[in-house]
């Protein structure tokens, strides 16, 4: 049975891709089009075709569909039956009931691990931070936005529970979208300090109120620079179209105008 399944190492060279081979270019094809998400030049509603991105991507169709499905599971991207995929573009309603639903479970993650940590795992936190600031001080924003999730998912692994970790990823993925789409780049800098802020207050173990005041503003913040700059681009779109841009409205933007 195993020799059915393992083809003998590379001394005879396949002319088929091998499973290994198809996975590589699933996780290439996964991380590319999740950086161009996280770069917010792919603005809200932008359709994502299957044969652009093969192309420019140098791989098929069928693996680009592979990983839209994937990243539309993951809420990264809206599928839409016999219309393709498309970059989200969510109400400012939408937003902020995933803010709201982060804070409550954000808050019971904090009152579970407060003064419960190891001292390992406050160095893995700290540790992460740094990677953070790196990040950040070198003007990778997309790795920046992503570490900054990953943050708050390191914390939500530390509490132990597949079930909890899988709903937090999935709130994490929403918002890291809404930052990269909506959150000025400058303004990112501030998260390496305030997840200091968290630890520091999590490890000490002094205070709850204190812990989950950190946590809760942070996110708080977080939320009101994304509204503030999806408000401001929903003006300027109203803008553009009060003014007779009657020849573009709406271009390339299905259902930009839906409020
Ligand atoms: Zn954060």
């Amino acid at each position: 049975m195993p020799s059915a399944a393992r083809k003998p190492p590379a001394t005879t060279p396949s002319p088929e891709p091998s499973e290994a081979d198809d996975a590589n270019v699933d996780e290439r094809v996964y991380a590319a089009v999740s950086k161009a998400l996280l770069s917010g030049k792919l603005r809200p509603g932008t359709p994502l075709r299957e044969r652009a991105l093969a192309e420019a991507l140098g791989c098929t169709r069928g693996a680009v569909r592979k990983v839209l499905a994937r990243l539309g599971m993951e809420k990264r991207l809206v599928l839409e039956h016999n219309r393709g995929a498309f970059v989200p573009n969510p109400s400012i309603e939408d937003m902020r009931g995933i803010y709201r639903a982060r804070r409550i479970v954000e808050a019971g993650l904090v009152t579970t691990l407060f003064g419960n940590l190891s001292r390992d795992q406050v160095a893995a936190l700290r540790k992460h931070v740094q990677e953070e600031q790196k990040a950040f001080k070198e003007g990778r924003r997309e790795d920046a936005i992503k570490l900054a999730g990953d943050f708050h998912l390191l914390l939500a692994q530390m509490a132990n529970s597949e079930e909890l970790l899988s709903y937090i990823r999935r709130l994490i993925s929403n918002t890291e979208l809404y930052k990269a789409l909506y959150d000025s780049a400058e303004a990112a800098s501030c998260a390496p300090r305030e997840h200091e802020q968290i630890i520091e207050a999590l490890a000490t173990g002094k205070s709850l109120d204190k812990a989950l005041e950190v946590a809760l503003e942070h996110l708080d913040e977080l939320e009101q620079r994304v509204i503030a700059g999806a408000a401001a681009e929903q003006e300027v779109d109203l803008a553009t179209l009060l003014n007779g841009g009657s020849g573009s409205s709406g271009k390339g933007k299905p259902h930009a105008h839906d409020h």
